[in-house]
């Protein structure tokens, strides 16, 4: 066979050939506008053009700092074909963590959407490799800031070449693009995305037993294109033809609605949250869903009530996955095998409400200290995953060897295995708090709330939260001599500079003593029912 290599513009190549008429629907600031992939492509070499003129060289990194709209989506695919990384980077990390992943990915320019603009100023004195600045508007005047080396994006793409060539020697194996995930202790881990495995997740996002995007869908991802790229979706939805939505800034509930219903959308995709705020806004007005073959849900645990609403009340089918930063995402599909469709009610559910089974292209086992566990539903293990849109290590940091051993990618997640070889999430090895589809770490957390002269001990664990999902609720033991003297106000007040602010716990409750293991480390599982028990939730 051939060995051509799977490198990401032979997707909007054939965007370009066979589908230049169909469109891409982007909502930004000021309107919805609404391209066609003969202008998208062009648009994107006249900005890797550009990005060549402001100096960005191979390999270099190029960050966005950006939401779902299709200057974002040029942007996936200028960098990467022109040979530089396309780092994503989540706007919703703390300042911290913002220099930090800038400043570890050594990004040389950042494209960044006008509203976010001035979370950069705040922090431009302390990132030492960005070059340029580059900010992505409506406008092609450029907005005052105090940033020396910024320019227009739409200046940019008018000056830029149309007829610009990508080199035609990138390696299906040269990194294309690279994403941070938060660590439960210390700094964010990147992660590393090749052509290669880009190429082949997109195909995976076309099979049938998957997500099966195709031509015939109109797509909208509500998941952030700063989330783990979407999960993949506009790489794919692009490379078939498919007609792309994307939601942009600050959208509600009600706007995702109205997008549905206006413009046909087929498939959307995002975190149980959003889905939450959509069963609400569709509860309180009339909306016309018919469109929507399925809607795509990851990121945290599709909750049962959930699922059944949209399926029974709405109908409307409800795809349940799962999948990591590490792996690309798409790992794990929730469907109902051909001879189990007599199956309904709660037995359905239950099936759905599963992570699924492994994806075409993957393999994964549950393991733990007696080895590979039995496919019986009921004993638990680490969940482990190995194939070719698995990472195999972290960008520069020595925490790989935590999580990739043997060739398998170690989760982190517990899991279950049943007969039909469902994986079931039961807990995270780590305690992580998701709360909206992003995690706090209950460490982080606990070790700075442990900083503080009157805390004794602290554990932070999270609750289940109508809206976010799970949201953080430290646990603190005073010390005896100011039992009597400190209030949660104050211990928030305290925390409050140091997290961004929706890693802030949304209640402090003061405890005798902190259940522990037999080892001395925090019991969370029974603190957790303990708090359950006291906030009745
Ligand atoms: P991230 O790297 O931010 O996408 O987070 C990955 C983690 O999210 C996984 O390790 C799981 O703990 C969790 N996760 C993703 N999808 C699901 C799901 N469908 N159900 C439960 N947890 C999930």
């Amino acid at each position: 066979m051939m060995n051509t290599p799977l490198v990401l513009h032979g997707l909007i190549d054939r965007a370009e050939k066979y589908f230049p008429k169909k469109k891409i629907i982007s909502r930004t600031h000021s309107k919805i506008h609404r391209l066609t992939y003969k202008e998208v492509a062009e648009r994107t070499r006249r900005l890797a053009s550009s990005l060549e003129t402001l100096g960005v060289k191979r390999g270099d990194r190029v960050g966005t700092l950006a939401w779902n709209h299709h200057r974002h989506l040029e942007a996936y695919f200028a960098i990467p074909c022109m040979g530089a990384v396309l780092h994503t980077i989540n706007i919703r990390l703390s300042p911290q963590d913002l220099i930090y992943v800038i400043n570890h990915a050594e990004d040389q320019v950042l494209l960044i959407d006008e509203d976010i603009l001035p979370l950069i100023e705040a922090i431009k004195d302390q990132l030492t490799t960005v070059k340029k600045f580059v900010v992505m508007s409506d406008e092609t005047s450029l907005p005052a800031s105090t940033i020396e080396s910024l320019y227009s994006y739409e200046q940019l793409i008018a000056a830029g070449d149309p007829d610009f060539s990508y080199p035609d020697d990138i390696g299906e194996n040269d990194p294309l693009g690279m994403c941070y995930t938060s660590a439960t202790t210390g700094k964010p881990k990147g992660v590393v995305y090749t052509h290669r495995g880009i190429v082949l997740h997109s195909m995976a996002l076309g099979l049938a037993d998957t997500t099966g995007i195709s031509e015939s869908d109109v797509c909208m991802p509500v998941v952030p294109m700063f989330h783990v790229n979407a999960w993949g979706t506009p790489f794919a939805a692009t490379w078939f033809g498919t007609t792309q939505v994307l939601p942009g800034p600050a959208f509600t509930p009600k706007l995702l609605a109205e997008l549905i219903q206006n413009e046909k959308v087929t498939i959307t995709a995002g975190v149980p949250t959003i889905w939450l705020g959509l069963l609400k806004e569709l509860e309180a007005g009339s909306y016309d869903m018919s469109s929507l073959r399925g809607i795509l849900c990851g990121g945290s645990a599709a909750p049962k009530g959930m699922i059944r609403a949209f399926e029974e009340k709405h109908k409307i089918p409800f795809y349940h996955a799962y999948g990591m930063t590490e792996t690309t995402p798409l790992a794990l599909y929730s469907r109902l095998k051909s001879y189990q469709s007599d199956l309904t009610g709660e037995e359905r559910l239950e099936v759905l409400a599963k992570q699924g089974i492994v994806v075409p292209g993957l393999d994964v086992k549950i393991v733990n200290e007696n080895g590979e566990v039995d496919w019986d539903g009921e004993t638990m293990g680490e969940l482990l995953i190995r194939g070719p849109w698995i990472a195999s290590e972290y960008y520069r940091d020595d925490r790989t060897s935590d999580s990739f051993k043997d060739g398998w990618l170690y989760t982190g997640d517990i899991a279950t295995i049943d007969e039909e070889g469902n994986v079931k999430l039961v807990d995270r090895t780590k305690d992580v708090i998701k709360s909206g589809g992003e995690w706090i770490s209950s460490v982080d957390l606990e070790n700075v709330l442990m900083a503080h002269e009157a805390v004794f001990e602290a554990a932070v664990v999270a609750v289940p939260h109508p809206k976010w999902q799970e949201r953080p609720v430290a646990c603190v033991v005073l010390k005896e001599k100011y039992k009597d003297n400190v209030t949660k106000e104050e211990l928030l007040d305290y925390l409050r500079p140091q997290f961004a602010k929706w890693w802030l716990p949304d209640d402090i409750v003061f405890l005798d003593e902190i259940p522990k293991t037999s080892v001395g480390k925090f019991l969370k599982m029974a603190l957790r029912d303990q708090l359950r028990q006291h906030l009745s939730v």
